[in-house]
């Protein structure tokens, strides 16, 4: 099997993708719903705690919200947190489902007085669409053309008072207008070990799947900072821990069965070793340009800054400079390489 086809083979099964996979779907259950369950983020939550509480004593609608973060974090979740907490209706769409300014329209005009819009990767939404969407968030109106060429009329459509939440994975990517419009731009980190620790244990309460606080750190410390992974290791972990130990998730039964899927101590799997071993073999470590590393992985660039690099970065992995990414003497470490002590920057 060639390099690249082994690849393909690796994305498509990827057990540490922050993507939704269709097994996610049925996480509902490990959704927390109020803030108090929400574990992590304590400034944000802080924050957010205050806004929700002052909105509510002057019986408005919250401000407009914008997430910020890498995928998998909790955005969606904590949105609709938020529209739990203020008491209002959660609606839930995407910047790419919205394709014309009618759809999104529609969706205005049906909502109800405080009610909560989640825009998922709102930075997709197109540009026509978004213009629709800067009076709708400043004056609650929007204005509608009716019919075409001479004869056609603008048609002003006051709109109930709501709260626009939009997540996106990069705040940066966000057209200046639309950012100023948002009152409120939270930015959520990837979890400590400890935190994800608490994370999964929860979830397999919730699961009533047993499973020793020694399990649950060491599915937290290869989660990569990210709920969605720790969520879907501790599933997977299960499986094993069904053929191996009864049932129960013990740190010897995780141990194993997360060696069995070749996710390593730190949460990397064999493409993040061969994306950081290409680097150092073909590079030299670096500095390489972002569509080099790309290539070398077979994936988006996008995927790389927004899904491999936040972690990779927060281990010490990989560096970022003006001249491109380079591997950071730590990764040599792991990876068993030697370094020879020269960075070329
Ligand atoms: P995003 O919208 O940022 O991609 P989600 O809100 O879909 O992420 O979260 C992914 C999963 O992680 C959810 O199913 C939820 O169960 C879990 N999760 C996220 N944040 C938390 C948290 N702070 N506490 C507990 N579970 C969480």
């Amino acid at each position: 099997m060639d390099y690249n086809s082994d690849i393909d083979m690796d994305l498509e099964n990827r057990m540490v993708t922050t993507s939704s996979l269709p097994e996610d779907e049925g996480d509902n259950p490990l959704r927390p719903r109020t803030l108090s369950e929400y574990i992590g983020q304590t400034k944000v939550k802080e924050n957010l705690s205050v806004f929700i509480n002052a909105a509510k004593l002057r019986r408005e609608p919250l401000d407009h919200v914008l997430l910020y973060g890498p995928p998998g974090l909790g955005k969606t979740t904590l949105s609709a947190i938020i529209a739990n907490e203020m008491g209002v209706n959660f609606r839930v769409t995407s910047g790419p489902a919205i394709e014309r300014p009618g759809d999104l329209a529609a969706m205005l005009t049906n909502l109800e007085e405080g009610d909560v819009l989640f825009i998922d990767e709102i930075h997709r939404m197109p540009r026509i669409v978004e213009e629709i969407l800067y009076p709708a968030m400043e004056d609650f109106a929007i204005d509608i053309m009716n019919g075409k060429g001479q004869g056609a009329t603008s048609i002003h459509l006051p709109l109930p008072k709501f709260t626009l939440i939009g997540a996106t994975t990069r705040a940066g990517q966000i057209s200046a207008p639309l950012r100023d419009r948002f009152g409120v731009v939270l930015r959520l980190e990837l979890y400590s070990p400890e935190e994800l620790s608490l994370i999964v244990s929860r979830s397999a309460r919730i699961l009533g799947i047993p499973c020793d606080p020694d399990g649950a750190y060491e599915i937290a410390a290869r989660s990569r900072g990210t709920p969605r992974i720790a969520n879907r290791l501790l599933k997977r972990v299960r499986d094993f821990a069904q053929v191996m130990s009864e049932g129960k998730i013990t740190l010897d039964v995780a141990r194993k069965a997360l060696e069995k899927l070749e996710i390593d101590e730190l949460g990397l799997d064999n493409i993040d070793r061969r994306m950081l071993t290409a680097i150092i073999n073909h590079y030299g470590g670096g500095p390489v340009g972002l569509d080099t590393v790309a290539a070398l992985v077979g994936e988006e660039s996008v995927t790389i800054e927004d899904v491999y690099e936040p972690y990779l970065m927060q281990i010490g992995f990989l560096g970022r400079t003006p001249k491109g990414r380079i591997v950071l003497p730590n990764a040599y470490q792991h990876l068993g390489i030697e370094y020879n002590g020269q960075l070329m920057l």
